[in-house]
């Protein structure tokens, strides 16, 4: 029985976090274990802003590196009351891997840069999260995830080599984890000339799937600071409810809608596997949070809730007043493909295309430039795309009654509506 268990940063966000994480395990001792484990808090956050800092080689450089080092100093203080303790001078000379690359001119391609620095916070954390288990009596093996997930060299966005990966992992895992219990990285990855890549940021899910995946594990659960899986993000709604089971189809569909609560490459290499995966309270581990699984009840009385914030909804419109045909449209996407932008609503009419996505300036320059000649461009900012599965009519009523609606789509089980406030 092999299961993998993964925290997110906000799991192991301060000592108690990692505390927590140890008795969760204690929990489950009767398993063998690969836990995956994520960058404490928002590192990575700060990892970011200390990369651009050196990219750009702006002065808080400095101070944002010390104050990350000062969070896990804190954090390692917290833990391990022997301060000579080996734990301490590892975590420093892991960080010194920074130093070595902001020592130099940022010459180096900047994803490739954004890489060697950003992976750094889940080799800290993890060493962070060994050693105090293995001071606490739960033994286990450090695990470096770049020699088992190997990539390409995509940085910042590696895709995975499945078959040199599952061979690594099968090759040793199964062994290693019959005597101890193995704690890895998230999120990171290794290409064939031994550097660094990350899968995308909140990729630890992902991560967790591959290993399960090629492990053929019995389970994975991803512990969260939610009961389970919610039929909405209770940051924005006060009354949520959550789902006891859910299919993959369907938690694949939310995730593609943007349901942030499982990372969206998750779902497919676990149903492919039939892996079931859990999404539990990591602070009320015995609880049974939500199950996804083959054949789940589909939760046609729940609806879900969806909300992705700062979109565009741009319209081309044909310049010359001919209609949108397939041949337009095989343009339109292979244009949006190139420049690699996904639309996360459409609509088409006779003379204009309309698409909703995430807004990101540059991006959306390049996007109009390539249109422009042949195209007319209206569009408008700073909406939000809310996609409700299995509506009901008065929760769109609801939803609708303070806002503009600028595009609405419905399919029996999916409405989807871009808004706009007042
Ligand atoms: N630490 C990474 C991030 O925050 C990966 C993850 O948490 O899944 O994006
Ligand atoms: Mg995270």
């Amino acid at each position: 029985m092999i299961e993998v268990f993964k925290f997110g940063g906000a799991s192991v966000k301060d000592a108690g976090g990692v505390k927590n994480l140890a008795n969760i395990i204690k929990l489950n001792l009767d398993k063998k274990l690969l836990i995956v484990v994520s960058a404490m808090g928002k590192t990575t956050n700060n990892l970011e802003a200390l990369t651009k800092a050196y990219i750009n080689q702006t002065k808080d450089i400095h101070p944002i590196f010390s104050s990350i080092k000062a969070y896990h100093e804190a954090i390692l203080n917290d833990l391990f009351d022997d301060k000579n303790h080996p734990a301490f001078d590892e975590i420093a000379n892991t960080f010194v891997e920074i130093d070595w690359i902001i020592e130099e001119e940022p010459n180096e391609d900047t994803d490739y840069i954004y890489d060697q620095i950003v992976s750094i916070g889940e080799l800290v954390s993890t060493k962070i999260v060994s050693a105090y288990l293995n001071h606490s009596g739960i033994f286990n093996t450090w695990l470096d995830a770049r020699s088992f997930i190997h990539t390409d060299n995509t940085y910042r966005e590696g895709q995975v080599d499945w078959d040199r990966t599952c061979s690594a992992i099968q090759g040793q895992l199964p062994q290693i984890l019959s005597d101890t219990i193995g704690i890895t990285q998230g999120f990171i990855g290794g290409t064939s000339e031994n550097y660094t890549t990350t899968l995308g940021r909140e990729g630890s899910d992902y991560s967790a799937a591959i290993f399960a995946s090629c492990l053929h594990a019995d389970a994975v659960t991803i512990w969260k600071d939610v009961p389970g899986v919610l039929n909405a993000d209770p940051k924005l709604f006060p009354k949520t409810t959550k789902y006891d089971e859910l299919s993959y189809a369907e938690a694949l569909e939310m995730t593609y809608y943007g349901a942030t609560v499982i990372h969206p490459k998750t779902i497919k290499p676990l149903r492919n596997a039939n892996i079931p995966l859990k999404v539990k309270p990591f602070l009320a581990p015995t609880e049974p949070g939500t199950i996804v699984k083959d054949e789940a009840q589909i939760p046609a009385e729940i609806p879900a809730l969806i909300v992705k914030e700062n979109q565009v909804l741009a319209s081309f419109s044909t310049k010359d007043f001919s209609f949108i045909t397939e041949n337009h449209l095989s343009e339109i996407f292979r244009i949006f493909a190139k420049k690699n932008i996904k639309i996360n609503t459409m609509q088409i009419s006779a003379i204009s295309f309309s698409a909703c996505f995430d807004f990101e300036e540059a991006k959306f320059n390049r996007l109009q430039e390539a249109f422009q000649l042949e195209y007319s461009i209206k569009y408008n900012t700073d909406l939000q795309l809310i996609t409700v599965r299995h509506f009901k009519k008065e929760l769109i009523d609801e939803i609708i009654h303070d806002k503009v609606v600028l595009l609405e789509q419905f399919s029996r089980n999916t409405a989807q509506l871009v808004l706009k406030s007042h």
